[in-house]
């Protein structure tokens, strides 16, 4: 196995699901989120969890961000906060920045901004389902 490090911004359901099976697979991951309750319910299932807003760019010095080898931003509802906290890992260097996408718009302006990658998972999600139904017997799409 690859000794890969990770840090996830961002502890909504598709963040937390992402760090957790990430570290339930071996790897070194850093859970973010501005929300105390959200870290504190992290603790268990990751590496390290600290609270920060992510479009702090000291705070994201403090933690080192610069030395994960991939920072996915798993923040969903506040567009701002998930285009802004793209361009500052930009701008700081990280080597692999993911980016979750609320819709296509963004998705594009998140490229613009220096994402290498940017999922949507509702939409993904959707087509896995659909194949699923229309050819059960098909374990994964
Ligand atoms: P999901 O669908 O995965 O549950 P979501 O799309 O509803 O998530 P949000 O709940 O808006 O996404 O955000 C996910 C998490 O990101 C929340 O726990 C929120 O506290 C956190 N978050 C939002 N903005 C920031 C920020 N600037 N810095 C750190 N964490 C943030």
């Amino acid at each position: 196995m690859e000794n890969k490090s990770f840090a996830v911004i961002g502890l909504g359901r598709f963040g937390s699901s992402l760090a957790e099976q990430l570290y339930s697979l071996g790897y070194d991951v850093m859970a973010i989120d501005e929300n105390t309750e959200r870290v504190q319910d992290s603790i268990e299932i990751v590496t390290h969890a600290v609270q920060a807003d992510s479009t702090d760019e000291q705070a994201l010095k403090e933690i080192g961000i610069r030395n994960f080898d991939v920072v996915v931003v798993a923040i969903g509802a506040d567009i701002q906060a998930s285009i802004l906290t793209t361009l500052i890992l930009k701008e700081m260097g990280v080597k692999r920045i993911v980016v979750k996408a609320q819709n296509e718009r963004h998705g594009q302006v998140l490229y613009k901004v220096g994402a290498d990658r940017v999922v949507f998972p509702e939409r993904d999600m959707g087509l896995r389902v659909a194949h699923n139904l229309i050819s059960p017997n098909v374990l994964d799409f």
